[in-house]
Parts: C-alpha cells; sequence; structure tokens
C-alpha cells in the first residue's frame, strides 16, 4: 500500500512563484487529511518551515512568502512522504529532544518525550558530580549528549551494534561541548568488564516480536527493527542489560532503563534477581511506569 501512487492522489500545486502562505498549507495539509495522517496541519507546517529555514512560529506570522520552482517540488516530496507514513523527523532529518535538535535518521529510533523524563531524573541525581555514564543502544545519542551536555563534569560511553547508528551518533556529537568527554563505539556490553561506571542507562529494544506488525505504520515501516525488537516477551534486551551491567557497575552504581507499557512487574522482578534495588520509578504521561532506576547493591 506504501508504494502505490495513482494519479489522482498526486499532490497538485500550481507552479506559481508568490504564494500564500495559507493556501499551501492548506493545500498540504488537506492532502495528508485525506490519507488519514492525523497530525496533518502540524506535520505541513513543520514540512514548510524546514524548507525555508525559519521556525514555525515565524511561519504562522508571515503570511506571503516566495516559494521557488525547487521549493514546490521538494515541498510535495516532503509532503508525499509523509502521505505515505513516514515520521516526520525522518523526513525533516531531525527531533527535538531536552534541549536541541538532534539530528536523525532511519538508521536510528526517533527519540521520544518519554524518555526526556529519564534523562531528567539522571540530570537532577548528578548535579555537580562527576559520573561515568555507560550508554547502552546509544542510537542517536540523545540519551548520553542531553546528560553530558547538562553536567559538565560527566564522562561518558555510548555503545550500540549498528555502526550506521554511531555515525548518527557521532554527528549528534560534533557540534556538542561535551565532544571531548563523549566516545561512541561500535562494541557490546559483553566487550566491558571492569567495575567502574557510575551509571548504565538503556533505553533497549522491548517490544515484543509479535506485537510489532501492530505498531503504528510509522513506526513499524519505518523505524528501525534493532531498535524496537526485544524478542519473544520484550524482555531479551532488558534481561542481558541487568545482567551485564552487575559486572560493570561500582558498588551502588544505578541502572536507569527504560521498559515497556506493562512490564513492570516483570522487570521489577528480574532487578529483584539481579541484586538491584529499586530506588525512582518514573510514569509517562499516561501514567505507566516507564522508567525504573535501580541501585545496585553487591
Ligand atoms: N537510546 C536511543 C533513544 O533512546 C535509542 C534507543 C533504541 O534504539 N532502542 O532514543
Amino acid at each position: 500500500e506504501r508504494t502505490i501512487k495513482t494519479q489522482r492522489s498526486r499532490l497538485k500545486i500550481k507552479r506559481i512563484k508568490l504564494m500564500n502562505q495559507n493556501r499551501i498549507i492548506k493545500k498540504g495539509s488537506q492532502f495528508l487529511k485525506n490519507k488519514n495522517i492525523g497530525s496533518y496541519l502540524l506535520d505541513t507546517e513543520i514540512i514548510l518551515s524546514d524548507l525555508l529555514g525559519i521556525s514555525r512560529e515565524k511561519l504562522i506570522l508571515r503570511d506571503k512568502f516566495e516559494l521557488s520552482k525547487k521549493e514546490i517540488l521538494k515541498f510535495k516530496e516532503s509532503i508525499t512522504r509523509r502521505a505515505k507514513y513516514e515520521p516526520i523527523a525522518y523526513i525533516v532529518k531531525k527531533k527535538e529532544f531536552w534541549k536541541r535538535n538532534f539530528f536523525v535518521n532511519r538508521e536510528t529510533l526517533i527519540p521520544r518525550p518519554e524518555t526526556e523524563l529519564l534523562v531528567e531524573k539522571i540530570i537532577k541525581h548528578f548535579r555537580g558530580k562527576s559520573p561515568y555514564i555507560l550508554d547502552i543502544g546509544t542510537g542517536s545519542g540523545c540519551i548520553l549528549l542531553s546528560i553530558l551536555e547538562d553536567i559538565n563534569k560527566a564522562r561518558g560511553v555510548g555503545i550500540d551494534l549498528s555502526k550506521k547508528a554511531l555515525s548518527v551518533a557521532k554527528k549528534n556529537s560534533i557540534s556538542s561541548d561535551c565532544f571531548h568527554r563523549v566516545k561512541f563505539l561500535n562494541k557490546s556490553v559483553d566487550d566491558f568488564i571492569n567495575k567502574k561506571f557510575d551509571i548504565v542507562v538503556s533505553n533497549p529494544p522491548y517490544i515484543c516480536k509479535n506485537d510489532i506488525k501492530n505498531l503504528d505504520n510509522d513506526i513499524k515501516y519505518f523505524e528501525p527493527k534493532v531498535a524496537l525488537d526485544g524478542g519473544n516477551d520484550g524482555l531479551d534486551v532488558i534481561r542481558k542489560v541487568i545482567y551485564k551491567s552487575k559486572t560493570i557497575l561500582k558498588t551502588n552504581g544505578l541502572l536507569a532503563i527504560e521498559i515497556g507499557n506493562k512490564q513492570y512487574k516483570q522487570v521489577s522482578q528480574l532487578l529483584k534477581i539481579g541484586s538491584f534495588r529499586e530506588k525512582d520509578l518514573i510514569r509517562d504521561y499516561q501514567d505507566n511506569i516507564r522508567c525504573i532506576i535501580s541501585t545496585f547493591i553487591n
């Protein structure tokens, strides 16, 4: 269904140069609305403001602007991609997370607002301190870089099995003032042996293999499967992160892990068995427990 392109469903905008901004936004958003994209207006505004290199706020205030032929083509192309469910973050190649925009592409998960709650808690906990942090499955690097940018004495390592994801994380670190305090490595958690980290943080893949087909089209067609798939019970990677953290955390070190909607009971059990004491639970905006911060008691 994603690839079907009928003549009828093409977005038609005449090649006129001076566009009334309402008109082009109306055209784009109506097209997306007809394709059942819920956030049709917002998405159109994001696409257009990205194209013009101005903020959405500025875009809305402006009523006329010139679009070159090329820009109109680009606008149509982006709207058409969105109509085929491609997430807006991949189209504009960025996603706002914590205090800034992160570069993203289809090699990385798109940073989620609930993950900001985890970042916020960790930053509060380590304010003024100098923790050494390991981020397992760092993806775009959003978690680690956000923490390091706020805690200027912290250092960290982000690991990922995907080299392509790591190049995204590296790109995100280049413009950052924490550049010299961060390393991104193509390693597995098994490659670490020393008890040297003050905190292990991870937003691991935690969706049950069989549930992936029920996710929204945006997610299941576009986001990397390895970033989502947590095996048959969704807990494969979580189990591993808990188990391995024991060997690489300092005594009383922290494990901060994001979990799926209904995984709290099971993960809580795994933590108990693994000698972790729960310290903080973070609920998402729907009041589900989504992050657990626990202490490793040797
Ligand atoms: N750490 C990244 C994030 O939170 C990627 C997580 C993942 O790919 N599962 O967005």
